[in-house]
């Protein structure tokens, strides 16, 4: 038996065959430039440019329906890459020095990709997705029609379950996984935060990213178990138990957790659309922390209906029954552009009209349609768990205003002789303004819900897309831990609950941290569920207490770090 290590990226345990991903591109020597025509090699060139375009549509639309919108933006990027003077202009000059299309694509993409590798964080990762763009343009040039209708996981044996071995997977090879082949995915290289490693978890496909050379002494055929929460892969070709372990792995707890010392915190999931809803029930959560209803507003030309609205948000409470549901409303602005609606032109979108912003003013009918729409639904047959609440709040009079938007809603519906009622309302954290006045806002309403995603962008001053500044862009830093603890405190005097829904609610290795911060509710993408679920019956209250303490006393981030 021999044991490797990396860095975890699904916090699932997988069991399969290894087999190693192959997808170089053996071009050979490029010929003599007098036997080059490079009208011809330009043409080809363009053609190739438009194959792949076309391509990384249908596969954008084919990730949006399987993992998200949010995902799906990945390939986005790549058509970008694909469009990108700099690049074309330097591989039509290579072509027009006399080098065939594909020598020149390669040449060109190889320079741009050792730039990105010098750099550092997650700039270094977008090298994987110009090495994706490379190879898709070169199987084109070199007509390997995988290019344009990729199958990236046929095996010899179509039956078998396989762990994907491989230097580095690109976005768009990871977006055409199918998890019920492919048991885990291995690689050399690679982030936690690359784009291949996101679409991984969204998939809920075990994967450990930077094993390093290490990894070439697994072989085709040997049976490998990736576990994915403590980065560790075990390759036993003999042992049968190893199977039996394998798919146990986090035990899948529904029902409610509690730490050792008796204490329950809730672990809910984030819907980001009714396409998720079985995997977040499967996942064992104990509700909906947020449901991201922007989602259905996004891909379609006209704003759904209140009808369509309440028919998708009751799917939720009908899956979830007898448990809490938190709806957020309209969240668009910001990094989610909706094109019917025609939002303004903003130079810093963050800072501008966005989330209730937008809800009060400019599109205050979409607002009230929601609001219809909820009210209707908290009246449906399983609507008592139905929570409201509304995000990017930063000042008192905005909650006012919203909420008085519920009561003239409410009024209309009483004099239409429509079946509604009232939801618990709540507000998301996520501006150091909510925070500073959170015991204001708590004074109003029934929860809170700490949007750290934003929050953190707006505490540290950075943004949260930003790949160069993407270490500021980080929860632990101390000043955000401090908004937090502040939230929770302004929370517990008025006995309201305080719940977390951005991402680090759903990091595994925070969760002592968040219980001895104080969270009631911790929310999450649903494949993070059981390991958060498992943490919480690990933790002592006073140890977790005590590490927040210290936590919060701490100068730096790296100092948070080393405490964890
Ligand atoms: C957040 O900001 O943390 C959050 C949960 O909302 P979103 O990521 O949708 O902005
Ligand atoms: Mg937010």
């Amino acid at each position: 038996m021999t044991e490797l290590g990396g860095v975890g990226v699904t916090p699932r345990t997988g069991y399969g065959i290894a087999r190693w991903h192959d997808r170089t591109i053996d071009l050979g020597e490029p010929p003599a430039p007098e036997i080059v025509d490079p009208g011809d090699e330009l043409a080809a060139f363009e053609q190739a440019r438009d194959a792949a375009r076309a391509a990384l549509e249908r596969e954008r639309d084919r990730a949006s329906e399987r993992v998200g919108e949010a995902e799906a933006e990945i390939f986005d990027a790549h058509v970008q890459f694909l469009d990108d003077p700099q690049i074309t202009d330097g591989v039509e000059s290579a072509i027009e020095d006399g080098l065939p299309a594909a020598h020149a694509v390669r040449e060109t993409f190889d320079g741009f990709v050792d730039q990105f590798e010098g750099m550092d964080g997650r700039m270094a990762e977008r090298a994987d997705d110009l090495r994706d763009v490379r190879d898709r343009l070169l199987r084109l040039l070199v007509d390997d029609e995988s290019a344009t209708e990729p199958s990236r996981t046929d095996g010899p044996d179509a039956d078998e379950r396989i762990v994907l071995l491989a230097d580095r997977l690109t976005p768009s090879d990871t977006a055409d996984l199918d998890p019920d082949r492919v048991a885990g995915i291995v690689t050399k290289a690679g982030g936690r935060t690359s784009h291949a490693a996101i679409l991984a978890r969204s998939l809920a496909i075990p994967a450990i990213v930077q094993v390093g050379d290490a990894l070439e002494t697994i072989a085709d055929g040997d049976r490998v178990l990736v576990d994915g929460e403590d980065g560790r892969i075990v390759v036993d070709s003999d042992d049968e138990a190893l199977e039996a372990t394998a798919e146990s792995g986090p035990e899948i707890r529904q029902g409610p957790v509690e730490t050792t010392d008796g204490k329950h915190v809730e672990v809910a999931a984030n819907l980001g659309g009714t396409g998720e809803l079985t995997p977040a029930v499967e996942s064992g959560a104990d509700g909906v922390g947020l449901f991201r209803t922007e989602f259905l507003f996004l891909d379609r030309e006209t704003p759904p209906t209140e009808d369509e609205q309440y028919d998708a948000v009751t799917d939720v409470l009908d899956a979830f029954t007898g448990d809490r549901v938190v709806v957020r409303t309209l969240d668009i602005g910001g990094d989610k552009p909706v094109p019917y609606l025609e939002l303004p032109e903003e130079s810093n979108p963050f800072l501008g009209e966005r989330g209730i912003r937008l809800s009060l003013d400019r599109h205050r009918d979409l607002f009230e349609t929601q609001l219809r729409a909820l009210l209707r639904a908290a009246a449906s047959e399983h609507g008592d768990g139905l929570a409201v609440m509304f995000p990017l709040v930063s000042t008192i009079p905005e909650l006012e205003g919203a909420l008085e938007a519920v009561d003239d809603v409410a009024a209309d519906l009483a004099d239409e002789g429509t079946e509604h009622a009232r939801p618990e309302l709540g507000v998301m954290i996520e501006t150091p303004a909510a925070v500073l006045c959170a015991d204001q806002v708590a004074e109003r309403v029934e929860f809170l819900s700490i949007g750290t995603n934003d929050l953190t962008q707006y505490v540290m001053a950075v943004d949260r897309e930003s790949e160069a500044l993407a270490d500021l862009h980080d929860p632990l830093h101390p000043p955000v831990l401090r908004a937090i603890r502040r939230t929770v405190e302004a929370g517990r005097a008025e006995g309201v609950r305080v719940g977390m829904c951005g991402e680090m609610a759903g990091d595994p290795d925070l969760t002592e941290l968040l219980v001895g911060l104080g969270l009631d509710e911790l929310s999450m993408s649903a494949v993070t569920v059981p390991a958060v679920k498992r943490r919480i019956e690990e933790t002592s209250t006073d140890d977790a207490e005590d590490l927040a303490e210290r936590a919060l006393e701490a100068d730096t981030r790296d100092e948070v770090r080393s405490l964890l």
